[in-house]
């Protein structure tokens, strides 16, 4: 994609075609595209398909003149995405938001498909150490991308790795100080990544959350992502402990698509 607006990043979509896709799990596939983009990891695209929505979408995959997103099938915008084929035209935008630090000493946990939105930090990482969990064996993505990676796979019925959370295996990560583990990075469902966070609080490391709450506009105007005094647009997705901290709603509560704040349970059925 080429750079058009501030610094690198585009804020009118440029309708781009899908160059490949890949399948990457149950429902969960990878959808290509030829051009360049400037982006830290951690940052996320508007993906716009004409007549349907235009929803965030973190950038998966980057190299020379190509880059990916990867979206998990679970409601109308990415239930009407899955069905496209090679050839067919995407609007893209951004890319949006502040990135992940890049620190060593890591450990990156991600649940479903919250593993897209780190999947760049892996990359950019010097040997980190991953915790990845998913409900099943089939919703498990890019075990061939990370095979030789230092990863615990959990599942939530033990279909592949072991059975249990990845706040599990994060905990006897982070009590064992032979780990040396400086900063945990994570993405995945608002309750895990709230849980990671009192971990990281309790063994006194530094944590970093991407926190993917209902987005409209991507650039900061509607305020529908509002937490606390934060657009979770442009001031994240990703914050600080320091941050994480300040954020009372972190966990509890989130914006309906009509800005009405309810409690984070209402919120997953209500969308
Ligand atoms: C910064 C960011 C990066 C994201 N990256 C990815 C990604 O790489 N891959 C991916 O599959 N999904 C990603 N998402 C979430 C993705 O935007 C939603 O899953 C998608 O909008 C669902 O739309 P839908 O119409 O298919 O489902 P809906 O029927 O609208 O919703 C189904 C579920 O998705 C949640 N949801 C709906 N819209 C959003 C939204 N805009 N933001 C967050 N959650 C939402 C709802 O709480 C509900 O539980 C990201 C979200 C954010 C904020």
């Amino acid at each position: 994609m080429e750079s058009k607006a501030a610094g690198c990043r585009t804020d009118i979509p440029q309708m781009l075609e899908i160059s490949e896709m890949i399948d990457d799990g149950k429902g969960q596939k990878s959808f290509f595209f030829k051009g360049n983009i400037c982006c830290k990891p951690g940052q996320f695209l508007m993906v716009w398909l004409p007549g349907v929505d235009e929803k965030p979408m973190a950038v998966s995959y980057w190299g020379k003149n190509e880059f990916a997103f990867t979206s998990q099938a679970i409601g109308k915008f990415t239930a009407a995405i899955d069905k496209l084929k090679k050839g067919d035209k995407l609007g893209i935008r951004g890319p949006y938001g502040t990135g992940f630090s890049l620190k060593n000493n890591a450990c990156v946990v991600a649940g479903g498909v919250g593993f897209a939105s780190v999947s760049t930090l892996i990359d950019a990482l010097k040997n980190p150490l991953i915790i990845y969990g998913a409900r099943s064996k089939e919703h498990l993505i890019y075990l061939k991308r990370y095979k030789n990676k230092k990863m615990l796979i959990m599942t939530d019925d033990g279909s592949f790795g072991r059975k249990g959370f990845t706040t599990d295996a994060l905990e006897e990560t982070l009590k064992n100080k032979k780990n040396r583990i400086k900063i945990v990075y994570t993405c995945g469902p608002e309750i895990m990544m709230k849980k990671i966070f009192e971990l990281c609080e309790k063994y006194k490391v530094e944590c970093e959350a991407s926190l993917e709450r209902y987005m409209a506009c991507g650039f900061g105007i509607c305020g529908k992502c509002m937490i606390n005094d934060k657009i979770c647009c442009i001031d994240g997705p990703v914050f600080s402990s320091k941050q994480l901290r300040q954020m009372s709603e972190f966990g509890n509560t989130a914006r309906l698509k009509s800005g009405k704040k309810v409690n984070l349970q209402e919120y997953h059925k209500r969308h």
